[in-house]
């Protein structure tokens, strides 16, 4: 009978945990997934925060509330913060440029592949894929017909 209890309570004590760790576990799963939309918007809003800081800072050297030393010191750091973020926007930026300089060459050589595909000969001068529409070779200028 006590053994019964037991098990009972054993049981009940081990579902009652089971749900109640259960959030935790949804909680964690997704977070693997949610990568861009926040980590793009914090940069801009740290940097704006810091700016704001930096005017705070001026305002309060003026009005006499820190010393001049207190102020070059947070300046500083401030200062530091700020190179960081722009570091950090420069670098995102490179990447989204060579990105595109990829897609670009990407599209110019799918063009290239095109005309070869859709070929009827080659420029007898400088060996450019031809279509049957030219008139002139696109490369060299040849006249063709
Ligand atoms: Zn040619």
């Amino acid at each position: 009978m006590v053994i019964t209890l037991i098990f009972i309570l054993l049981a009940v004590g081990i579902l009652a945990f089971a749900i109640i760790t259960q959030p935790f576990y949804e909680v964690s799963l997704p977070e693997t997934n949610s990568n861009n939309p926040v980590q793009d918007e914090l940069p801009a809003t740290i940097y704006t925060q810091h700016l704001n800081w930096l005017y705070d800072l001026d305002i309060e050297l003026a009005a006499g509330k820190i010393s001049a030393q207190d102020y070059q010191a947070q300046k500083k750091l401030l200062d530091i913060e700020i190179e960081k973020f722009k570091e950090q926007v420069s670098r995102q930026e490179k990447i989204v440029e060579s990105s595109n300089e990829l897609e670009i060459e990407g599209l110019i050589s799918d063009r290239k592949l095109e005309r070869v595909e859709r070929s009827v000969g080659f420029c007898t001068q400088c060996g450019m894929p031809l279509q049957r529409s030219d008139l002139f070779c696109p490369a060299c200028g040849l006249k063709l017909k």
